[in-house]
């Protein structure tokens, strides 16, 4: 639901690579792509592919190591292309498949190399959700835009380290997924165009440990931080969200996405989630765009812009456990405090700094929450761990895309040395 100003704005025309004319009604389904099929966002996708069948049909799916649900997955919507981490991986799904004796099987590729081959895979109009997590996203997205296909895109990762590449060549392509760039582009009226916009303001529920001072959370656990009050998502973006480093990337991914200058961008916690992120125009007036915390939401926005699904059955399914806004609490806001929360401001410092920086935050970020998930580190090791990074590699000019995906490498190597040296200090 978004609240908007009558401002009589022209209608959005389709973005490029879409599937169909909306205009046409529900008509053939539209071919996805899912990238990441077995997370959190997968599941979302799959929820959604269940319950609109009309609308989207699963053509292709890569998945990393859990084989045992994909499985399932390849037998329900009969891919007819799907990828995963390994030969190991392969065959094990392979023998699954044969022992259930259930039709024939998909193309199985493998690697980082499968993942690309899935990521251009399926007929003209494909439409890629991209949601492998972490940099590893970053080469099957832009192979997914280099077959002109339209990219729903989860995966922030791909335009912390490589925005810069990514958006003056393909950007036609992207339409956000990640919730509050989605109410972004919504609160634009469906363009990722922010010209006329005065500041783009993210929200950010705080996470679980909103108001604790940096002293207490050197002592929180990952059962805590793993506890989030309002979204549920996989492990590595639920710590981001309590070091408030998910909004750091968020900051980064925005920047880029709406080619926006980065005093322009402003985070306001918002605990209650309810508005997903706001757009103040020239006048001083704010479009902001609410909705239940559903990632459904954000992603049937973009597999379907610019239409809406009925997602609360007017006309259509019911899109089970999807709750309408109940309109029963106040809406507060509050300055992030990131003095407690040092992620958010490594992040704002890497994107101003630009090249590698944010390829090395990002990579220093992945090994840090690792760690510390594996108790190997405490809560504010991760920072730590990151500053360290930035301190030691700085911002190295990148001149392409493999650039980035170098410097990653570069700032993983050293994350895991110096990580070596803070373990038994945690
Ligand atoms: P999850 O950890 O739940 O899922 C990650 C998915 O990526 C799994 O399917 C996993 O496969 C796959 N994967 C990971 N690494 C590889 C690899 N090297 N090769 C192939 N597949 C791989 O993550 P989320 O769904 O939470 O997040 C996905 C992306 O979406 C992230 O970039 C995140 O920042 C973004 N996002 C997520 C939101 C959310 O609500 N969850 C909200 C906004 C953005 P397997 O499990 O089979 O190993
Ligand atoms: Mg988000």
């Amino acid at each position: 639901m978004a609240l908007k100003a009558r401002t009589g704005r022209p209608k959005p025309r389709p973005r490029e690579g879409a599937g169909r004319d909306p205009s046409e009604g529900p008509g053939k389904p539209v071919p996805l792509s899912v990238l990441g099929i077995t997370g959190s966002i997968g599941d979302s996708a799959v929820s959604l592919a269940r319950c609109y069948p009309d609308r989207v049909r699963v053509v292709a799916m890569a998945a990393g190591r859990n084989v045992e649900k994909l499985k399932a997955l390849v037998e329900e919507f009969r891919p007819e292309i799907v990828s995963v981490r390994g030969e190991s991986e392969r065959s094990r799904l392979l023998e699954l498949l044969r022992e259930s004796g259930r039709g024939s099987c998909p193309e199985i590729s493998i690697g980082p190399g499968g993942l690309e081959t899935v990521a251009a895979a399926g007929p003209e109009g494909t439409v890629v959700l991209s949601a492998v997590s972490g940099a590893a996203g970053l080469k099957p997205t832009w192979a997914a835009l280099k077959a002109g296909r339209r990219v729903a895109l989860a995966n922030k990762e791909s335009m912390v380290l490589a925005g810069d590449f990514i958006m003056p060549r393909m950007g036609r392509l992207v339409v956000p997924v990640d919730s509050e760039h989605s109410a972004v582009f919504q609160a634009l009226g469906g363009t990722l165009d922010a010209k006329g916009a005065e500041r783009l303001i993210l929200t950010c529920s705080g996470g679980p440990f909103f108001g604790r001072g940096a002293d207490e959370l050197e002592r929180v656990t990952s059962a805590e931080a793993l506890a989030h009050p309002s979204w549920s998502m996989g492990p590595k973006i639920t710590v981001d969200s309590a070091t408030l480093l998910n909004k750091g990337l968020e900051v980064i991914e925005a920047h880029h996405l709406f080619q926006m200058p980065w005093d322009r961008i402003r985070v306001v916690v918002h605990p209650q989630s309810v508005i997903h992120s706001m757009v103040e125009h020239a006048d001083g007036q704010v479009t902001a765009v609410m909705g239940p915390a559903d990632m459904r939401a954000p992603i049937s926005y973009a597999l379907g812009f610019p239409e809406r699904w009925p997602l609360l059955g007017g006309g259509g399914a019911k899109l089970p456990g999807y709750a309408p806004l109940a309109f029963d609490g106040a809406l507060t806001f509050a300055e992030p405090d990131r003095r407690s929360f040092p992620c958010l401001r490594l992040a704002e410092e890497a994107g101003r700094s630009g090249g590698g920086a944010p390829a090395v935050l990002n990579a220093a970020g992945e090994v840090a929450v690792q760690a510390f998930l594996r108790g190997e580190i405490g809560f504010m090791g991760i920072p730590r761990l990151m500053g360290e990074c930035l301190h030691r590699l700085g911002a190295a000019k990148l001149l392409r895309l493999e650039d980035a995906l170098e410097e990653d490498l570069r700032a993983r190597s050293l994350a895991l040395q110096l990580l070596n040296g803070m373990r038994g200090r945690a």
